[in-house]
């Protein structure tokens, strides 16, 4: 994969705006700031990893958030989205208002990784007792952005705009039953009031080296959508097919049917799609052919377009494969992520900040993911830029590294100085950039 190639009008400009001469300064100063702040940081995160909390009950996460940016004099509302914390720091001057989002929310696994502030916490998830861990690393995100707002308030008169600091619940997915995530949050108004015009976040990745970013333009992580299918034939005796119509051979045609979207309508070369059936049900015994199948599935997509086509895709093969059987299938589709999606203009111009904070060398273009992430939720509102943060120790190749939500999952505590530095960088070159009156991007 090469980089993407910067026309050049595009890269003059960047180059006399993000790095003039009052972002230079700055950014000597987020550098040593970032560096004095990492044993805070590392303490932070330990705390945060030691007593993690499921999506929608990070109350105590939150409080101590809340504690700290009040302690540095930033305006804080709580309660944003269920358990959500926002900051807004108004900068000396005028300008832009940027937001920098981070996740708070631990999963139900159990740790098994030998460190000393290893998680013994316990809790109830769906009606079940689970264990607790920060098994995807949001721990490493609050820390992070605690830090960042730690830099940015020590140059707040310096700063050419407000910075909006979030701290998202639920980024996994709320309790059955309960709204939460990054929707919420943006139906409770946090993209307004000051309005937001770009956000920035960051994931930590257990399997790059610390001291290393990847990102992706444009479609980065996968929309992520259910789909559940009933087909409804007739039941009779296993030995008398005729007098069926079975929905279990009809069921497995529709199943293959499906294959086709992803291999036969998908524009392959452009963009990456899965449908997956993951459950099905249907049938008592062996000598009964029953009245209907049940199957529910996974829909990931880097596009929206092809999202779409994928949907009309699944209720076209279902209902005509059960109807040529005599059969019937209802359809149902529900939207849960839509695709993260790197606004392509803002990527390129912030590129060079983090080339500037961790080396050229060091940044590199990844392979799409078919994970999906709320952040993406920002995206449809404004543009926005996400990207991966190295957390595996060096020298460790991705296959010696527990991926994200297993048991064993580690992070190496080396790369939140550089987490600390892009975050704020990312924030003075936008500003920078997008002088008051004149945003140029994304717009
Ligand atoms: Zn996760
Ligand atoms: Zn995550």
């Amino acid at each position: 994969m090469k980089k993407i190639i910067m026309p050049m009008a595009l890269l003059i400009f960047s180059l006399s705006t993000s790095f003039g001469q009052g972002a230079v300064a700055l950014k000597s100063k987020i550098a040593q700031k970032a560096e004095s702040l990492e044993a805070k940081v590392v303490t932070w995160r330990r705390d945060f990893h030691q007593n993690p909390e499921l999506g929608n009950r990070e109350f105590k996460t939150a409080e101590k958030i809340a504690t700290h940016l009040r302690a540095l004099g930033i305006e804080v509302k709580t309660g944003v989205g269920k358990t959500g914390v926002v900051g807004v720091l108004k900068g000396g001057k005028p300008g832009p208002v940027v937001a920098l989002r981070a996740d708070m929310d631990g999963l139900p696994v159990k740790e098994r990784v030998d460190i000393p502030f290893a998680s013994k916490a316990t809790g109830e998830y769906n009606g079940q007792p689970v264990s607790i861990m920060h098994a995807c690393g949001h721990d490493t995100h609050v820390a992070i952005l605690m830090g960042t707002a730690e830099i940015l308030a020590s140059m707040k008169s310096e700063l050419k705009g407000t910075v909006k600091f979030i701290f998202q619940p639920a980024e996994e997915g709320a309790p059955e039953g309960e709204e939460g995530g990054a929707a919420l949050m943006i139906k409770e108004g946090v993209l307004e009031n000051p309005k937001v015009d770009a956000i920035f976040g960051l994931h930590i990745n257990s399997q790059t080296e610390i001291g290393k970013i990847k990102y992706r333009p444009g479609g980065t992580m996968a929309s992520s959508d259910w789909f559940k299918i009933k087909i409804k034939g007739k039941q009779s005796h296993g030995a008398y097919p005729w007098s069926s119509i079975d929905p279990i051979v009809t069921a497995s045609q529709v199943i293959m049917g499906l294959q086709t979207i992803v291999s036969r309508n998908a524009p392959v070369t452009e963009s990456a799609a899965v449908v997956t059936v993951g459950q099905i049900n249907g049938g008592v015994r062996s000598n009964i052919i029953p009245e209907e199948v049940n199957m529910n599935g996974t829909i990931r997509a880097l596009d929206t377009g092809v999202q779409d086509m994928i949907h009309a895709r699944i209720s076209q093969i279902a209902t005509n494969i059960a109807e040529s059987a005599g059969a019937t299938a209802e359809v149902s589709i529900t939207r849960m992520c839509p695709v993260t999606y790197n606004d392509i203009p803002l990527t390129e111009k912030m590129i060079p900040t983090l080339d500037g904070v961790a080396g050229k060398e060091n940044v590199s273009i990844t392979a799409a993911v078919t994970g999906a992430e709320d952040f993406a939720f920002y995206q449809q509102k404004v543009p926005g830029f996400f990207f991966f943060l190295g957390g595996a120790p060096k020298g460790k190749s991705p296959a010696q590294t527990p991926a994200h939500h297993t048991p064993d999952f580690y992070i190496d505590e080396g790369g939140f100085v550089l987490g600390m530095k892009s975050m704020a960088s990312l924030v003075v070159d936008y500003m920078e950039m997008n002088p008051v009156g004149k945003i140029s991007v994304g717009k």
